[in-house]
């Protein structure tokens, strides 16, 4: 007896990630929604299907199938990410850094009286883009590290741990000092792709987190003590932020 095989079900639930013909969509439900709609997810490139209610979720289901040309064609319009070539310049915080492939340990080398900055060890024959990660992620946090001490002084508060990090959908993020154990913060070394102001921002953000755990005035306004053109910052993240996370992946 030949059985049937079961058809393939949909499994539709919130946080549900699911194609169609080479689109992914995820599944969200948000009890702020008040209809159906779809959402580009620059970072993830990935849409997402918001749903009132569960209940709902078939029908943002159904509205992203009717819309996948739509949402393909937004996706493609989004920034290409950054590919590096040989002797290609980076900017690492605003340097201009050559790379150079070879066999070294890879590592950043400052700028000199006989050359500019670069990046070694960048691979072999062509450019790693991991390698060259690697080396990026280094200087980042030695970068990070001295301005979380400026801005924790700045503060009043004990200068946190700092870690890099590299997740897809924040630039950041901080844990604040307990009794008997210091704050840490741990921000995206990607950030190092970004102007320096955008970065220093992300690391003001997340010291000023160590005294406020929220986004209220006076978080903002703690924020606003330390750097300037703070909407200008945000923007730019808003804007630039896919091309900084499709480096390297
Ligand atoms: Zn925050």
């Amino acid at each position: 007896m030949k059985l049937f095989a079961s058809r393939p079900s949909v499994k539709l639930e919130d946080g549900a990630r699911l194609e169609i013909d080479g689109l992914v969509v995820r599944l969200t439900v948000s009890g702020r929604a008040r209809r159906i709609s779809l959402r580009i997810d620059p970072l993830k490139r990935e849409v997402i299907a918001i749903a009132p209610s569960t209940r709902r979720l078939a029908d943002a289901w159904s509205f992203a199938r009717e819309r996948r040309d739509w949402a393909l064609e937004r996706l493609a319009d989004l920034p290409p990410p950054i590919r590096l070539l040989r002797d290609d310049d980076i900017r690492i915080f605003d340097q201009p850094h050559r790379l150079i492939p070879d066999s070294r340990r890879p590592r950043l080398l400052p700028a000199s009286d006989e050359s500019p900055a670069r990046i070694l060890g960048c691979g072999e024959g062509s450019v790693d883009q991991a390698l060259v990660a690697r080396a990026i992620r280094r200087e980042a946090l030695t970068v990070f590290t001295r301005q979380a001490a400026v801005h924790s002084a700045a503060l009043g508060v004990v200068t946190p741990r700092v870690a890099t990090a590299d997740a897809r959908t924040r630039w950041g993020s901080c844990s604040p000092p307990r009794p008997g154990r210091v704050g840490a913060i741990r921000l995206s070394w990607r950030l190092a792709l970004a102007p320096f102001v955008v970065a220093d921002y992300v690391v003001a953000h997340e010291c000023a987190h160590l005294i406020e755990a929220n986004h209220g005035p006076e978080f903002w306004r703690l924020v606003g003590r330390l750097v300037d053109d703070v909407a200008e910052c945000r923007a730019w993240l808003r804007s630039n932020g896919a091309s900084l996370q499709g480096f390297g992946r």
